[in-house]
């Protein structure tokens, strides 16, 4: 027996997410995608400004090759090693995003596939000390990686990332190490009933990509915003997110107990 895991966002509107067996991964993405067009047509946003991420952690490889089949090329993996397992086994086509907390002694590991080409970006920077890492080993094997700085945006103990006020200084001494380029700022919003509770993290957020874009640091872009999941990314669009990490609406709920 599988666990269900339902949350009231989901529920809320209308939509029933289950892991029973049901699910249609590419009338799934069509739908995400649809809403997210219309979000960025109410707010006079371009639809090009906003791309979706297929969160694809604890979903099988197949599960992938189903949402690729259906035109979808961007995913998100949370780790090294998932990530690893699955490349093998796909389309080399295929735009990866790492988007859970990386452990140093991954760094390695992560980097070689973005030399390699295979991983795009890394969105969960969240300490100086990652960043050095990463630097360090992006000069060792002779690329660059792009990355995201994580904001831990409501200050949550439970949670990674750098706090609001720390952001900028942050991204000042990051901007300084070799082989990374810091592209925009990340942040995982609080848990949450009510979406519209978040839409002021995600207002936050941008304030602080913009505040941040308006020092013009030396090897630092802002026109990156990683935020919004599935239960609250019409209001992280609204907001002004660029990229939206959508797992379960489009795999179904996570089977944690496997
Ligand atoms: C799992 C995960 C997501 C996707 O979450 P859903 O609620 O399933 O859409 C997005 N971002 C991060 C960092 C995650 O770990």
């Amino acid at each position: 027996m599988t666990e269900l895991r339902l949350t009231a966002p989901m529920l809320q509107r209308g939509r029933l997410y289950t892991d029973m067996g049901d699910i249609n991964i590419a009338e799934n993405i069509n739908q995400i995608n649809g809403r997210i067009e219309s979000v960025c047509t109410k707010n006079g946003r371009d639809i090009s400004s906003v791309k979706l991420i297929a969160v694809s952690k604890m979903n099988p490889a197949q599960a992938v090759r189903e949402a690729y089949d259906a035109g979808q090329r961007m995913f998100g993996e949370n780790k090294v090693q998932e990530l690893e397992e699955k490349l093998p086994k796909l389309p080399e086509d295929i735009e990866w995003h790492l988007i859970g907390h990386l452990q140093t002694n991954k760094v390695k590991k992560a980097v070689a596939l973005i030399k390699q080409g295979s991983l795009k970006m890394i969105h969960s920077v969240d300490s100086l000390k990652l960043a050095e890492c990463i630097s360090k080993e992006a000069c060792l094997q002779n690329c660059t990686a792009e990355i995201l700085l994580e904001v831990n945006i409501a200050a949550e103990e439970s949670k990674y990332g750098f706090l609001p006020d720390k952001v900028s200084e942050a991204a000042v001494e990051i901007s300084g190490l070799k082989g990374i380029r810091i592209r925009g700022l990340m942040c995982v919003a609080p848990f949450t009933e009510n979406p519209e509770t978040n839409r002021f993290h995600f207002a936050k957020m941008k304030e602080l990509s913009v505040d941040i874009a308006s020092q013009n640091i030396d090897n630092v872009s802002m026109d990156v915003l990683s935020m919004g999941m599935t239960g609250d990314f019409e209001i992280a669009v609204e907001e002004g997110a660029t990229l939206v990490r959508v797992g379960t609406a489009i795999f179904g709920a996570r089977n944690y107990t496997r």
